[in-house]
């Protein structure tokens, strides 16, 4: 499980650009916008400021320096720990997952440069079954702790994810203990590991690599927990405060460092891991 990763160089089928054709609508407030008006406002809407999902790919396209993003791919096989059917093979979901967003898994991995940092970029695919943590996304998220390590880089980390995947049970959770053991790693090689919260940020996710980051960022207005809202109001039979769970909740109660829109996230992140690693 812990072999070392085995990059191969150049696109990868692990990065696609995406441009769709016409128009895109605001998937808050409905505005339609121009693509590639929407592509250059990196997919925050210019009417409402909704900060719409974006693929993995696009994700770490905008995060790197330009011209410095190289598609990271390490090959794990696919898992079925609990042979799962809920009418649809979990084998078939991950394939139709696949042939939907063009990521391998809901984890993407690739290098590049953030504002001149050398770092291991990973992006989560919201796309791929709800950027669920099986055990798979675990592996290559651990993988990519391995690789910053290896090659001396920062990690920098989109979290977008619904939490764990059921489709494996308990497998799924045991992942939260294997990312944390890439995360540590990261530590001891005392190499700084900066955390994009986006909307939305849950479960298994938060309660593990999304959160023990040295500097946690979120997108504003992103939703951030570990259950759900109406769960916990269930279980403590009380009504929640406003704004429980949005970035800006957070930030108020010190659990996120800053909220940041995401046209800022190069500068802002490149910034705090030129600080962490003492580059001039
Ligand atoms: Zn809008």
């Amino acid at each position: 499980m812990s072999a070392r990763p085995t990059p191969l160089r150049g696109p990868g089928p692990q990065l696609r650009p995406v441009a769709p054709p016409g128009t895109v609508a605001c998937p808050a407030c409905a505005r339609r916008v121009v693509a590639a008006r929407w592509e250059e406002t990196l997919g925050v809407c210019p009417a409402c400021d909704h900060h719409a999902r974006v693929p993995a790919a696009t994700r770490a396209a905008q995060l790197a320096d330009p011209g410095t993003l190289e598609s990271v791919h390490t090959a794990v096989d696919d898992r079925d720990p609990l042979r799962f059917d809920d009418g649809v093979p979990y084998p078939e979901r991950i394939l139709a997952a696949r042939a939907e967003t063009g990521a391998t898994e809901a984890v993407v991995t690739a290098r590049g440069e953030v504002a001149g940092v050398p770092a291991v970029i990973m992006s989560m695919e919201f796309g791929f079954l709800g950027g669920s943590l099986g055990s798979v996304a675990g592996e290559l998220f651990a993988r990519a702790c391995e690789l910053a390590v290896a090659e001396r880089r920062a990690l920098l980390g989109v979290c977008v994810s619904g939490g764990a995947r059921m489709q494996e049970g308990i497998v799924s959770l045991a992942q939260m203990a294997r990312c944390t053991t890439g995360t540590s790693m990261l530590a001891a090689a005392r190499l700084p590991y900066v955390a994009v919260l986006a909307d939305p940020c849950f479960g298994g996710v938060t309660a593990s690599f999304a959160t023990q980051a040295d500097v946690i960022l979120a997108e504003p207005r992103a939703r951030i927990g570990f259950a759900g809202g109406r769960v916990i109001e269930q279980a403590a039979h009380s009504k929640l405060p406003d704004g429980f769970q949005t970035a800006e909740f957070l930030l108020a109660h010190g659990m996120v460092d800053a909220v940041m829109p995401r046209h800022e996230l190069r500068v802002g992140a490149g910034r705090v891991l030129r600080a962490l690693t003492g580059a001039s």
